[in-house]
């Protein structure tokens, strides 16, 4: 069963002008993929996004996560749903200040009652392998941004989600956090079979995908996989925005 499964959907803003912001995207992703969606300024990405996360509802269409239909849950299931299958990583990382790094990672886990005991092996362990063990008793406020992002991407996985959604991860980084955060981020995918969908705009960030979407104008445009090689797979996702066209894609600042 894919852990997630986005049929014919669609999705249209009703006004005095209404708007579509999605139409018949179709996708499936597999337990384990690391998927990128990437797409013009306002062809959808973050409609996609909400309406996979549960913030927004579709028009039209399903999303199955898990086998799980999620706009068919009563409010509460949704939340609780939320909170223990789904994690979620963002732009402005979203942490707490008055917690330390440690107490942010376990943030999940803390609201689900697990012992404490299995909290501190498991934020030993995760943090361990993203390079920040040693902030554990900082506060987030103590941290630099790259930094801040990796404790964001552990309180993400801690409770070992079913899907992992990500808005903009590396859009608030320079390229040098950019590309540790995304280096963290595939290592984690790989170690703990996580199941990443990322939206970005960022084709050096896209480039550690096993897959990257394009959509435009809500509609489902093209798809391309990685293979072995990144460097060649950045090119090919560089030529496929270039071919998208849109005015959103600042290439004098493309990093390798
Ligand atoms: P992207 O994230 O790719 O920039 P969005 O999903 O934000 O695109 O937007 C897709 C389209 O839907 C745009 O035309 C946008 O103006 C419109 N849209 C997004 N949110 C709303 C809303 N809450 N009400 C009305 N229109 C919206």
């Amino acid at each position: 069963m894919p852990v997630l499964e986005v049929n014919a959907l669609s999705k249209i803003y009703e006004g005095k002008i209404s708007t579509i912001a999605l139409q018949g995207v179709s996708f499936r992703m597999e337990r384990g993929e690391f998927v990128g969606v990437m797409g013009p300024s306002g062809s959808g990405k973050t409609t996609l996004l909400n309406v996979i996360a549960t913030i927004d509802e579709p028009t039209s269409g399903r999303v199955a996560i898990d086998g799980r239909e999620l706009h068919r849950m009563s409010e509460e299931e949704a939340a609780l749903f939320r909170r223990r299958e789904l994690g979620f990583i963002f732009q402005h990382f979203n942490l707490l200040d008055t917690l330390t790094i440690e107490e942010n990672i376990v943030l999940p886990l803390t609201l689900d009652g697990t012992p404490v005991r299995e909290m501190e092996n498991r934020s030993t362990a995760i943090a361990g392998k993203l390079g920040i063990r040693e902030l554990m008793k900082k506060y987030a406020f103590e941290v630099s941004g790259g930094e801040m992002q990796k404790t964001a991407i552990a309180r993400a996985m801690i409770h070992r989600p079913s899907l992992i959604l990500a808005d903009e991860p590396t859009g608030n980084l320079d390229s040098k956090s950019s590309r540790e955060v995304m280096e963290a981020f595939s290592f984690l995918n790989q170690e703990e079979q996580a199941t990443i969908f990322m939206v970005t705009h960022d084709a050096v960030a896209a480039s550690y995908c096993h897959r990257v979407i394009f959509i435009k104008d809500g509609r489902f445009y093209n798809e391309i996989y990685r293979g072995s090689n990144r460097q060649a797979f950045f090119q090919k996702i560089i030529d496929m925005l270039s071919l998208l066209g849109g005015d959103t894609y600042d290439l004098s600042t493309i990093r390798l």
